[in-house]
């Protein structure tokens, strides 16, 4: 019997990997996908079926917005009976961001999902994107026994796979641009792939669920010594945003200036939910833990614990764009949905 060749969708949605300089200008702009591939000539090497598809406009990833999150999660829904698994080639900048949001919006599908892109575009001699592309795939291809290895949102950069919603962008010029503080690398690519078994993620789900509505009224307010109040009073009153997610100092800390907190004070009371993840790279919040800690003072205002920004923006907007109530939306914020943050 032929070994089964597991069969991936690359979708294509932008960014340097594809990118070519624009003769006028000289600025790096998005290109076509074929283009792309025609620079890969090793990718018909690849023990798997590979179709590709592309956004219609590629795009920098600056432009990304939750309407394009929803059109990805429409491929997939509309893709995810056919494929063992898909790769989404993205720009960098924004990359975080969308995978986080992913990770939300397809739940239960037990496939993989890998983002990749790249500092250097496909052309240049120097480019990390065939790398990248080339063991991405090999990853989403992964399976045992006719089951995929991996059955989560990822992202795949500089020999490294990362739960999508644990990363950030951490280097604007480096080749390891993405870092995970809080949770540890799912594959490592060397001379072989070395799989963290015991750090995969297995949903509970019976069937997918692909979530297509968010509230995008969120807001983000990171403290920084000398801010000035009409800054907070327009973001947490004046902005008319449903939730506010605040950046506090260190474990969880802001300060005392009586002015901040009646104006948090106010915004709570007219019903913006306020959350807070801290800014620091790495750790959590640890909330009660100093007399500064800003929950100590609101309690009302819902803990981040270790999620990045990136996450806790993308899970906001998904669960305030649920038809859930209050009540539950609290218990869901404080539960791991995908792996997203340490219970
Ligand atoms: N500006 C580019 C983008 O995010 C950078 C990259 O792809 O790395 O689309």
């Amino acid at each position: 019997m032929k070994p089964y060749k597991a069969k991936i969708l690359v979708i294509y949605t932008g960014g340097t990997i594809g990118m070519v300089k624009d003769p006028e200008d000289g600025a790096l702009k998005p290109f076509d996908f074929d283009h792309l591939v025609a620079q890969i000539p090793e990718l018909k090497w690849l023990d798997c079926i590979i179709s590709s598809i592309s956004f219609a406009q590629p795009m920098d990833s600056s432009n990304m917005q939750p309407s394009h999150w929803i059109e990805l999660v429409e491929l997939l829904e509309v893709n995810h009976q056919n494929y063992d698994g898909f790769v989404v080639l993205h720009g960098s900048d924004t990359m975080s961001y969308t995978a986080s949001a992913l990770s939300f919006m397809v739940r239960g599908l037990a496939k993989p999902i890998i983002f990749t892109g790249s500092q250097l575009p496909i052309g240049d001699l120097r480019t990390d994107a065939k790398e990248n592309l080339i063991t991405a795939i090999q990853i989403a291809a992964l399976h045992q026994e006719g089951v995929p290895v991996i059955q989560e949102v990822g992202l795949y950069f500089e020999y490294k796979l990362y739960r999508a919603n644990r990363t950030t962008k951490v280097s604007a010029s480096h080749f390891n641009a993405f870092a995970s503080f809080n949770y540890p690398a799912l594959v490592e690519s060397g001379v072989q792939l070395e799989v963290n078994h015991g750090y995969l993620w297995r949903s509970m789900l019976a069937a997918p669920v692909f979530h297509k509505r968010l509230n995008d009224k969120v807001g983000l307010l990171k403290l920084y010594p000398g801010m000035p109040l009409s800054l907070v009073r327009s973001v947490l009153l004046e902005a008319g945003l449903s939730a506010v997610l605040i950046e506090s100092f260190g474990a969880g800390n802001a300060p005392d200036a009586p002015w901040l907190h009646e104006i948090i004070q106010e915004a709570l009371a007219q019903n913006v939910l306020l959350c807070h993840v801290t800014q620091c790279a790495g750790g959590g919040v640890l909330d009660d833990h100093y007399q500064t800690s800003i929950r100590f003072n609101h309690p009302e205002i819902l803990s981040g614990r270790d999620l990045t920004t990136e996450a806790a923006l993308a899970k906001l907007m998904v669960l305030l764009g649920s038809e859930i109530d209050p009540q539950e939306l609290r218990s869901l914020w404080s539960t791991s949905l995908c792996g997203e943050q340490n219970n």
